[in-house]
């Protein structure tokens, strides 16, 4: 078990993860897999989502930028500046 190390003594459920997401190609390999406890699992899923929320979000931002589209713009700058508050996906930098 890796992350808490949390396990079936401790009444957690545990979920076979793939280190490396299947839909980034990662295989069904023993070398690929680990386990997580449910609640590890869900926060890495989570993070993969929201990451992907956040790359859409500086597209957009840039997108409506560059065509003047203000409205848009401030949304996405209104989201974004909660992605940075709570410092979620940190590793993405948004260039305002
Ligand atoms: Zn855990």
């Amino acid at each position: 078990m890796r992350h808490c190390g949390k396990g079936i003594k401790e009444g957690v459920e545990l979920h076979i993860d793939h280190i490396k997401p299947k839909d980034l190609g990662g295989k069904a390999e023993i070398e690929n897999g680990q386990t997580l406890c449910a609640q590890h699992n869900f926060h890495k899923k989570t993070l993969k989502q929201t990451e992907t929320g956040k790359k859409m979000f500086i597209r957009l931002y840039e997108l409506a930028k560059k065509e003047g589209n203000n409205e848009i713009v401030e949304f996405c700058t209104n989201v974004l500046e909660v992605y940075e508050k709570m410092n979620i996906n940190g590793h993405i930098e948004w260039k305002r």
